[in-house]
């Protein structure tokens, strides 16, 4: 399968790409261990991409945009991935990229691969599945990753905690903006974009100035000295339309000298360096509770444990503490 990958042939590479990422979504153990061997074996093929964040409300025009961009970046000699996050796929029972109206020129041309986003139900699951996808894509020479997600939940700062530069996607309207600003997904962002400025121009400029402000404020990305320009990324706002294409070349340069400041003041590889361990600790807490959770011991002894809690006779500490030794008690009988 990683030979498919790294293919000339670009159908062969296209449906080794879909075995692979099928592979890593699949639940069954055998499959499983199956993944972890190929994504052993490709690692060091990885890491080459830009990996590119994409958020925003339903309806802001994120489709739109990363289909402009990606036709955009493949005219320029660059591949394009478009992968996504999105929690509510399995409870709407579609994803946000599983409607094939979307992305319909990106989705067809030879030099883009896209795919929507699993569908595992727990924010976490999702993620992994995505990022593991991201490395298949990697692998197989795309260099742009972009990683969409919709504007609900926790999906952001996942996808945050997966791409290189994270962007945000506005409406030139302050109601969204304050929105935003209020769930603190302005702070993530290295770069907000007001999509749509061609609906409305005088609401698109009060955005941008209302935005620039608030980012000034509370923005702080990484490395080096804040007041000096050539090193430091301070987070900017920019207006464009997805749909007429207009911007497209301010925003790719912008993404760009993100990329040569960030690499020359150390941030980059930081952070990704940093998103790695952080992954592997996020996914140990998810496995161990997981664990836990189904131990036989914990499952007979939670229901009263909990209830004693509710009643209010015993400490939620004490509580947390006994089913812990619980755990740890008969986890370590099992081990001798
Ligand atoms: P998504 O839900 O964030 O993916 O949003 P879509 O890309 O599906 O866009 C939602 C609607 O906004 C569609 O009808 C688009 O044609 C429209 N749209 C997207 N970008 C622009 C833009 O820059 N200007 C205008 N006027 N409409 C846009």
């Amino acid at each position: 399968m990683a030979t498919a990958l790294a293919s000339q042939d670009g159908a062969v590479q296209r449906r080794g790409m879909a075995k692979a990422i099928t592979l890593l979504e699949s639940t069954r153990d055998d499959h499983r261990a199956q993944a972890d061997a190929l994504l052993t074996e490709i690692l060091p093929r990885t890491g080459q991409s830009l990996r590119l964040g994409i958020s925003g409300v339903p309806g802001v025009g994120k489709s739109t945009f990363i289909e402009a961009l990606g036709l955009f970046l493949i005219q320029h000699g660059h591949r394009v991935a478009v992968l996504a996050v999105d929690p509510s796929s399995s409870v709407s029972g579609g994803s946000i990229l599983g409607d094939k109206t979307r992305m319909e020129q990106l989705s067809m041309h030879s030099q883009a691969y896209i795919r929507p986003s699993p569908s595992s139900g727990n924010l976490g699951g999702v993620a992994e599945k995505t990022r593991e996808a991201m490395l298949v894509c990697e692998a197989a020479g795309y260099d742009v990753v972009i990683v969409e997600t919709v504007g609900v939940g926790q999906s952001e700062t996942a996808v945050a905690g997966m791409t290189d530069m994270y962007v945000l996607l506005q409406l030139p309207n302050a109601g969204d903006d304050l929105q935003a600003i209020k769930k603190g997904v302005m702070e993530l962002a290295d770069l907000v974009v007001i999509n749509k400025a061609d609906l409305d121009a005088h609401a698109a400029t009060r955005a941008l100035a209302d935005i620039s402000a608030n980012l000034r404020l509370h923005a702080h990305h990484g490395a080096g000295d804040p007041h000096d320009q050539a090193t430091y990324w301070q987070a900017q706002v920019m207006q464009l339309s997805a749909l007429k294409g207009d911007g497209l070349d301010r925003f790719w340069a912008a993404v760009t000298r993100f990329k040569t400041l960030q690499t020359g003041n150390g941030h980059w590889a930081d952070k990704r360096r940093h998103q790695a361990s952080a992954w592997m600790w996020e996914r140990i807490q998810a496995g161990l509770k997981q664990q836990f959770a189904n131990h036989p011991a914990v499952r007979e002894a939670l229901a009263p444990t909990t209830e004693q809690v509710l009643q209010g006779s015993l400490p939620a500490s004490t509580a947390a503490r006994r089913l812990l030794s619980l755990f740890a008690h008969f986890s370590g009988d099992k081990n001798a």
